[in-house]
Order: C-alpha cells, then sequence, then structure tokens
C-alpha cells in the first residue's frame, strides 16, 4: 500500500498543551514540567486508519511550534501547506478558548481547503458538568472546515487518539 504523507499543525495560544498532546499521541507519556518548545519541532507518526471498512495508511507530519511568537511571518510560515490543524484552547483559562475562532481564522485564511478539530484540553482539571457547558459554547459548527470539538486531557490520554485519527480519516477522505 503506497504511503500517504500529510502535514498537520497544533495551534494556540502559550501553555494549552499542545506539545503535550503531541506526545500523549506520539511517544503515550505526559510530564507536569512545561517543556518548552523552541522554534519548530516535528514529529511524525505513520497510522493504520479504518473507515467505512476502507483502510488507509498514513504518515502524520505533526507540527508544534514554540508559543511566544509574535511575528505573524513565522506562524504563516509554520501554517504553510498544512492539511489540517489540531486548534487548541485550555478549560482552566477562558481567554485561550476565546482566541480559538482567531487561531481557526488564520489557519483558514492560510490553508481555504484545510481541516480543523478543536480540543478544549486540561479536562481532567474541572468538573464534567462544566466541560459539558463548554463544549457548547465552544462548538464551531457553522465552519464547514470543523469537524468536531473534543474535550481531552493530555494527562489522561482521553481523546488524544481520537482528535489525531478523526482528523486523520477526514483529510484522506475530504466529502
Ligand atoms: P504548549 O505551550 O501549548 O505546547 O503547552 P504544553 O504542552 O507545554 O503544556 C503546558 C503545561 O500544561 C505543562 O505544564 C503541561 O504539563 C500542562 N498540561 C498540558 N496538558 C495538560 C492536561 O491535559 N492536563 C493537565 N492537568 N495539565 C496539562
Amino acid at each position: 500500500m503506497p504511503e500517504i504523507a500529510k502535514k498537520i499543525c497544533l495551534v494556540g495560544d502559550f501553555s494549552v498543551g499542545k506539545t503535550s498532546l503531541i506526545r500523549r499521541f506520539v511517544e503515550d507519556k505526559f510530564s507536569d514540567d512545561y517543556l518548552s518548545t523552541v522554534g519548530v519541532k516535528i514529529s511524525r507518526k505513520s497510522i493504520s486508519l479504518s473507515s467505512e471498512q476502507k483502510y488507509q495508511q498514513l504518515n502524520l507530519i505533526i507540527w508544534d511550534v514554540e508559543g511566544h511568537t509574535k511575528f505573524k511571518s513565522i506562524t504563516t510560515n509554520y501554517l504553510t501547506g498544512a492539511s489540517g490543524s489540531i486548534i487548541v484552547g485550555d478549560v482552566t483559562r477562558k481567554e485561550t478558548l476565546d482566541r480559538i475562532k482567531t487561531h481557526l481564522e488564520l489557519f483558514l485564511q492560510i490553508n481555504p481547503q484545510g481541516i480543523a478539530i478543536i480540543a478544549l484540553n486540561k479536562s481532567d482539571l474541572i468538573a464534567s458538568e462544566k466541560l459539558q457547558k463548554l463544549a457548547s459554547l465552544y462548538n464551531f459548527d457553522n465552519y464547514p472546515q470543523v469537524v468536531k470539538t473534543y474535550i481531552t486531557s493530555a494527562k489522561t490520554g482521553v481523546y488524544v487518539n481520537q482528535i489525531f485519527e478523526v482528523l486523520s480519516i477526514r483529510i484522506l477522505n475530504p466529502n
């Protein structure tokens, strides 16, 4: 089976858990220490996907960028050529959730055909009733490019594989 490679980017404010989500997905590990990303870090993971009785192999190229960049040119370079994006907010910091829309629109401006998934991360830190409310407040159903909003935790691993897999399936099978 020929292997297809696709670039995806993790996007979101500083310290929302972008690096931790990648680490959980790629290595199945988590650390409470802040692992500052310097510049851009690229990870790869080959995954097997099955949907609607179709089996596909994908080489995911996952881009992570340091949280502090204020330079729009760096962000533009980072996002260019991405098939998909996981846009991350931190459920304990409302301002990071309010910025999801800005990140999403920038991603779509650079990649109008791009596909996005929203991850409301650090769900292990707040009560589940509150999470349900946040999920309905921060769903981006009005954007056709947004597949779904997930409530994730890089710490416990909940819904982490799903965000990468659902995004990958949609990238390979756009409709
Ligand atoms: P980034 O700047 O968006 O890449 O954020 P990091 O992945 O470096 O995470 C920032 C901090 O939040 C670190 O101290 C992580 O250990 C912590 N963190 C990330 N994800 C979670 C999570 O799901 N739950 C909890 N409790 N902490 C998390």
